[in-house]
């Protein structure tokens, strides 16, 4: 539940839902949209076109030479490869497959828990893991956190997770250990999860409920002792950040030998009412809110992922990734429009930050697209991206919008200087 204070001179506290609702388990949809990420060195998008078969668990790779994959969610024939672009512009190809009667398995999934099984594997499983920090020999891991409690408010997908699949993740505890040789595995969960998180195995930690204290960089300091430097990532410092989802589908997968291609979602509607449905990756938003009974109008706001870090997007077509914990509908009369105000210095953002950013001389910069100067003259790469600033900004300027766009974009002329050396 959102608690927003009524006094100007109190930082409003934010809680998260720590009370995970039933899970709706939906259909297999008629179509699945995949989302292909363009290998890095170019070439073909993808080598997959209309007409091809595929069976569920199949792994569909963007060209013969590319490490980029998706998991096949349904059994079916591709009816469309078209090129996609997210709002970053970075390039995909959405590979839409018409689904076509019962599953028929891919049994490729090799048993035997390796690195080599997980980077094949796992890295389009529900939670979108990423086992490439294990295989970067600049990087050195010690540590796994297995995240039990959301990243978002209103968002209950990993505490459904923690409370009703405690075995897979004991199953998946084992697996990581097996997989990357890390020395600690610790379980972050809130209070109410105690009891179940104590059966994984994993070392436990519990949360605060109070946003943002469940983000990776906040647990590092608050739970770990440990800070991340400027622009670094948990990884840097040797700590993988793991969702509990992505722990329970790698648990499972080992159990039954079969990947788990269906996904958790949290859909807020226009009313707050939370549901969760589980239903297979790749399944368009529309068919998600119908389900339920959620309807969209024009001018309505349809986030992906939660309220507070979440993407804002433009069409009911596109479709959930492994990656989406949440789907947030906000009806238009209720939902606060960005505009183009001018910052009046207020200073409610820097009072808010959780890491004392000075953001309202930060958003000049981004304002102004001086993306080098944001970051070394106002601290633009310690922001842990929790969206606190817009929340509180009078002038509703999109504060986070600019600092995820700020990093983006120097993040691609770093890469780019550094080919150039
Ligand atoms: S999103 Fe805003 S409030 Fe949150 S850490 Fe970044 S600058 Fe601070
Ligand atoms: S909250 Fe908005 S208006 Fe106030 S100082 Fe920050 S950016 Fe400016």
């Amino acid at each position: 539940m959102i608690k927003r204070s009524f006094l100007g001179f109190v930082t409003p506290k934010l809680k998260h839902n720590i009370v995970p609702g039933p899970v709706q388990e939906l259909p297999v949809p008629s179509k699945v949209t995949l989302l292909l990420k363009e290998p890095q060195n170019g070439g073909n998008a993808s080598s997959l076109k209309a007409g091809d078969t595929v069976r569920t668990g199949q792994r569909l790779f963007a060209s013969p030479d590319s490490a980029e994959y998706v998991i096949s969610s349904v059994t079916g024939t591709i009816s469309d490869v078209a090129p996609y672009m997210d709002s970053y512009g970075r390039k995909y190809a959405a590979v839409t497959i018409e689904t076509g009667g019962q599953d028929d398995w891919e049994d490729e999934f090799n048993k035997e828990p390796s690195l080599d099984t997980a980077l094949k594997f796992f890295e389009y499983a529900p939670g979108n893991p990423s086992f490439r920090p294990f295989a970067d020999p600049e990087k050195t891991i010690r540590t796994i956190v297995i995240n039990g409690m959301d990243q978002d408010l209103l968002i209950t997908a990993n505490q459904y997770v923690v409370q009703n699949e405690a075995a897979d993740i004991k199953e998946g505890v084992k697996a990581l250990e097996k997989i990357t040789g890390a020395d600690r595995i610790v379980i972050t969960v809130p209070e109410n999860l105690v009891q179940q998180a104590n059966t994984t195995g994993a070392e436990l930690k519990t949360l605060s409920t109070t946003y943002p204290d469940s983000l990776p960089h906040m647990i590092m300091k608050n739970m770990l002792g440990q800070v991340v430097s400027a622009g670094d990532t948990p990884e840097d410092t040797g700590v993988v950040f793991i969702n509990a989802e992505a722990a329970s589908a790698i648990g499972a997968a080992f159990e039954t030998g079969r990947l788990r291609v269906t996904k958790i979602v949290t859909v807020v509607g226009k009313d707050g009412n939370t549901t969760n449905i589980r239903t297979r990756i790749g399944t368009p938003l529309r068919d998600i809110l119908q389900a339920c009974n959620v309807s969209i109008n024009e001018r309505d706001r349809l986030i992906l992922g939660g309220p507070m870090r979440g993407t804002a997007t433009y069409s009911e077509d596109l479709a959930i990734g492994p990656d989406t914990d949440g789907i947030v509908v906000q009806d238009e009369a209720n939902s606060s429009q960005v505009t183009d105000y001018p910052c009046i210095n207020c200073g409610e953002c820097v009072r808010i930050c959780p890491v004392k950013i000075p953001v309202n001389m930060l958003v000049r910069f981004l304002e102004a697209r001086l993306y080098e100067d944001a970051a070394s003259m106002y601290d633009m790469e310690c922001c842990i991206e929790c969206g606190l600033c817009s929340y509180a900004c009078i002038s509703r300027i999109p504060i986070f919008q600019y600092i995820k766009l700020g990093k983006y974009e120097l993040s691609l002329t770093e890469t780019a200087e550094a080919a150039n050396e």
